[in-house]
């Protein structure tokens, strides 16, 4: 905001415009880069797969980099015996409900608020325009918000005869990184399984940004029964997947896809999952708590207040002084700073596309520090602003 940046080029975490502005990169190609931009190993291997095979669609005749990528996943994502693969994360979200409503042979789907799990009709939430889908999608959904296992209880009790599924984000990240409260995933996982439930875990962002394992092992909970990842997984290419347990995995669902399993994509995966060692996720997560602790040092003593949530390597700023832990509480904040402070950043050379954003392994110690001026001096210029013009902060 408030127009579109062109980019003319770009390596690692940075990238010019075409007016040769030059930016730090703070979502990550929209959570697609996490190893940033034009990295030498991946563009070799989109070299090296392009000249060998060209890149036709793969899935009628795959190369044998679908099987190595499968089984470097597989050997990561705990619980994950099997895999179904997809062009991007809205289709491997519409496998997931598929797969759970063949499994359970059940229709109902518990989501939460403000959730995003892509533009599948059924599960469009409270950001998108509903423009031109079919209200019959939704029939089947039963939404309740993050981080209050009371309402999820409820739901399942409700609903338990038609439930096949829930899904969630580990960490809801459209409305800005907000992070579970407590055990709040543990506990998910323990209550659907007390239902006989299935448990999604939408790790579209999650997946490959906190831990080799993903949110599971991040956050040390027993495996879900489906996993879907997107985004970062292909290194910067389009690919995703649902991996889970094999019984769930083998529903004879429709998922045939031209550009699923692509070889010159997949070689760019493997690449990918190669360089994301655990040592990498260790400092990526480090340099996003010290994001983190150094956005809330600095906002403590403003005169408007500010909360900042996230974990891992994702940070996100809220202008209230509510705790934000759900959607609702998210959505009370005030937009006009929010906006505000994003005009201030793009001037100063931060390139925020989304409201969760954070380090990369492109990143440095230094690009943190950078960030954290631009954040802070940004913050500090438009609450006295702010305060000064009495606009509202609730
Ligand atoms: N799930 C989550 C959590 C997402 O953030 C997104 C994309 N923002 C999707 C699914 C959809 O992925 P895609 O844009 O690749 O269809």
């Amino acid at each position: 905001m408030p127009h579109p940046i062109y980019i003319e080029h770009g390596t690692g975490a940075h990238f010019t415009d075409i007016d040769g502005n030059t930016f730090l990169d703070c979502n990550a190609g929209w959570n697609a880069a996490f190893l940033g931009r034009a990295h030498p190993a991946i563009t070799s291997a989109v070299h090296d797969a392009m000249t060998t095979l060209g890149a036709p669609g793969g899935s009628m005749h795959p190369s044998p980099k679908r099987d190595e990528f499968a089984r470097l996943l597989c050997a990561r994502v705990p619980g994950a015996e099997k895999m179904v693969f997809a062009p991007s994360g809205s289709e491997a979200n519409t496998y997931a409900l598929r797969l759970a409503r063949s499994y359970t042979g059940k229709q109902t789907v518990i989501r939460m608020a403000g959730g995003y799990h892509g533009q599948h009709d059924a599960l469009l939430g409270e950001q998108s325009s509903k423009t031109g889908t079919a209200p019959a999608a939704q029939n089947n959904i039963v939404t309740v918000p993050f981080n209050d296992l009371t309402a999820a209880r409820a739901a399942l009790e409700a609903h338990h005869d038609t439930v096949a599924a829930l899904i969630v984000e580990p960490m809801m990240t459209i409305p800005g990184a907000i992070h579970q409260r407590g055990h709040y995933l543990k506990d998910l996982r323990t209550l659907t399984t007390e239902f006989d439930v299935l448990l999604i875990l939408d790790e579209v962002i999650t997946g490959c940004r906190f831990a080799q394992g993903g949110a599971s092992e991040y956050y040390g909970f027993d495996p879900a029964d489906l996993v879907v990842m997107g985004k970062m997984l292909g290194g910067g290419l389009p690919t995703a997947a649902v991996v889970g347990r094999g019984a769930i995995l083998e529903q004879p669902i429709s998922a045939s896809n031209t550009h699923a399993q692509n070889p010159v994509t997949l070689a760019a995966a493997v690449a990918a999952l190669e360089l994301s060692t655990a040592d990498e996720y260790r400092r990526v997560a480090s340099m996003g708590e010290r994001l983190r602790s150094g956005l809330r040092a600095c906002t403590e003593s403003l005169p408007i207040p500010v909360q900042i949530t996230g974990d891992g390597p994702c940070a996100g700023i809220h202008f209230t002084s509510d705790d934000v832990h759900d959607y609702a509480s998210a959505d009370a904040a005030n937009d006009d700073l929010w906006r505000l402070m994003c005009v201030g950043i793009t001037n100063r050379g931060l390139g925020l596309t989304s409201r969760t954003f954070g380090p990369t392994i492109a990143w440095t110690d230094t690009d943190v520090d950078h960030a954290l001026d631009v954040f802070s001096s940004t913050i500090v210029d438009i609450s006295h602003a702010a305060s000064a013009t009495e606009v509202s902060t609730r």
